[in-house]
């Protein structure tokens, strides 16, 4: 994809493809992934689409991140028993296909389902 073109999460934000809202804030945004790896798989995704990576996140706006993570706990507490694994992919090698900072939140039990 060419860095012009939105990000497909660019485009659920701007409401042009569907996606299962469940957390909206004026800087940040949780979906139900579309493809789920866990019992439980959300996305916390910042609306500001500058940061490629987690790493490019944390250098640019530290603030933005820790809200990340606390969104995070907040909708691990409302749809798993509140434990849970928060990954972010970084980098082709280690699976991110959308350079589009996001945090996965994957939760349940570790024996049911296919953990990403
Ligand atoms: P990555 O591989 O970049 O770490 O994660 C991208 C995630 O976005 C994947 O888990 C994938 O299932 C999810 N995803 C890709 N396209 C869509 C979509 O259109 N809607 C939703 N809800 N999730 C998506």
């Amino acid at each position: 994809m060419s860095s012009d073109e939105p990000s497909i999460f660019t485009r659920i934000i701007n409401r042009e493809i569907p996606a299962e809202f469940l957390f909206e804030s004026e800087r940040v945004i949780g979906i139900r992934d579309i493809n789920p790896q866990a019992p439980v798989h959300l996305l916390v995704i910042p609306k500001d689409p500058s940061y490629r990576n987690v790493v490019e996140l944390a250098e640019g706006d530290a603030a933005l991140l820790a809200e990340l993570v606390a969104v995070a706990q907040q909708l691990a507490d409302e749809h798993t028993d509140g434990q849970f694994r928060l990954v972010f992919n970084t980098g082709p090698a280690a699976g991110q296909t959308v350079f589009h900072v996001h945090a996965h939140v994957l939760g349940g039990s570790l024996t049911e389902g296919r953990l990403a």
